[in-house]
């Protein structure tokens, strides 16, 4: 199956680099432990054959023992995709992980993805026990937006509405009026800016201009970025359609603006995965971190996928569209969070009712857009004429 994903080799740093940048990070003790270096340094390597079946094996025992569910995000390495998807648990976005999360009754949440994935389950289900393969797995978007800096932003601006991505610390949502994910940001700004609020909006920079350009919005940008999506290079990409003229561009709009403008389809990842079935093409072009690839293949095993290029001529790695730190979950972190209940994810009580009340604003949201899409037979977003008969309903009727 994986012979039809095409794309460069990619060149991850040699175990001879990771053991000496790990001694030396220990001689210098450093503390930030969820740099990007430290994370390349983290990566998981592939396990030998008869060990990853012992830990696999082990794992569904330890899921059922302690009465857990293990949720991945589409990004996380493919062995551990198809564990969750097997023991019952499920692979999504962040958006459907949250939701899954708070509605499913296991008493443990085994979360594979990043930091911030990890806290949104433990906000949403305090009561939960919440399990991560490693703690260190962060987001540079989550970096790129400390709380005293963000919070300065929105203190200097205080007649905005504050929109903040899900890529970012529970200090951050606690700051925030409104959570969005990339499934439901438009639809979420088009109603704030129809009802004329003036927008803060953090942290990723190209996915903000993004929804400003669709909706029009007052918006003010934080200028965080996505280390994987800010990759993807415009010109490469026109060479590439134009070698593969039939192939059909998908581009997660965290990508710069030059790159989402060869896009055939813009959206979540959960968006681009509908895609691949979606059209008839046999061909796609994909631009965002490769984990997705995976999940494409097993829903059109006979189509052929190739990653977009993340550098130009002469590079030796063509398509790097890879994000280390979801590439530090590994199954032996997540036999070891089972097996000893640690990598837990621990917040102030203070902190998790502050920072609820945003994400289940956009939980509610999103629940309610849903069931109108349904009602009215539309299988995917409503057109925008549709949408703005909502959305004046929305303004006399819900609250959010
Ligand atoms: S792919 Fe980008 S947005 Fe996603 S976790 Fe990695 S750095 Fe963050």
């Amino acid at each position: 199956m994986k012979n039809a994903i095409e794309h460069y080799p990619y060149e991850k740093p040699s175990l001879d680099f990771m053991q000496t940048y790990l001694t030396d990070a220990k001689e210098q003790q450093i503390q930030n432990s969820c740099t990007l270096q430290h994370a390349w340094a983290k990566v998981q390597q592939p396990l030998e054959q008869e060990k990853q079946r012992l830990y696999i094996e082990e794992i569904k025992q330890l899921l059922k023992e302690r009465n857990a569910v293990m949720v991945a995000h589409y990004y996380v390495e493919p062995e551990l995709q198809d564990l969750a998807l097997e023991t019952g648990g499920m692979v999504g976005d962040s958006l459907e992980m949250a939701k899954f999360c708070k509605s499913h009754p296991a008493e443990t949440l085994l979360v594979a993805g990043v930091r911030f994935m990890g806290e949104t389950a433990k906000i949403l289900s305090p009561h939960k026990t919440v399990l991560m393969p490693d703690l260190d797995a962060t987001c540079s978007l989550d970096l790129g937006c400390p709380i005293n800096e963000f919070s300065k932003f929105c203190d200097d601006h205080p007649e905005r509405t504050v929109v903040v991505y899900a890529n970012t610390s529970a200090e951050v949502k606690a700051r925030a009026d409104w959570i969005v994910t990339s499934s439901i940001a438009i639809e979420i700004v088009e109603y704030l800016h129809a009802q004329g609020q003036k927008i803060i909006w953090g942290p990723d920079r190209h996915l903000g201009s993004y929804i400003q350009a669709q909706t029009g919005a007052d918006m003010l940008l934080w200028q965080g970025s996505c280390i994987v999506h800010n990759e993807f290079k415009s010109i490469e990409l026109e060479h590439l359609k134009q070698k593969h003229s039939d192939a059909l561009v998908l581009v997660h709009p965290e990508s710069p603006a030059e790159v989402v403008a060869h896009a055939d389809v813009i959206g979540s990842t959960s968006k681009l995965l509908k895609a691949v079935t979606q059209y008839d093409n046999q061909t796609f072009i994909v631009a965002t971190d490769l984990g997705i690839l995976h999940e494409m293949q097993k829903q059109a095993p006979h189509k052929q996928f190739i990653a977009a290029p993340t550098a130009g001529n002469g590079a030796t790695c063509k398509s790097c569209a890879f994000c280390p730190w979801m590439a530090m979950n590994g199954l032996e972190g997540c036999l070891n969070a089972l097996k000893y209940q640690h990598n837990c994810i621990e917040l102030d009580s203070d902190l998790i009712i502050e920072a609820e009340k945003p994400i289940l604003k956009m939980l509610d949201f999103s629940e309610k857009y849903q069931k109108f899409n349904q009602e009215n037979k539309h299988a995917l977003n409503l057109g925008a004429q549709s949408f703005k008969v909502w959305l004046t309903e929305q303004q006399h009727g819900a609250k959010f």
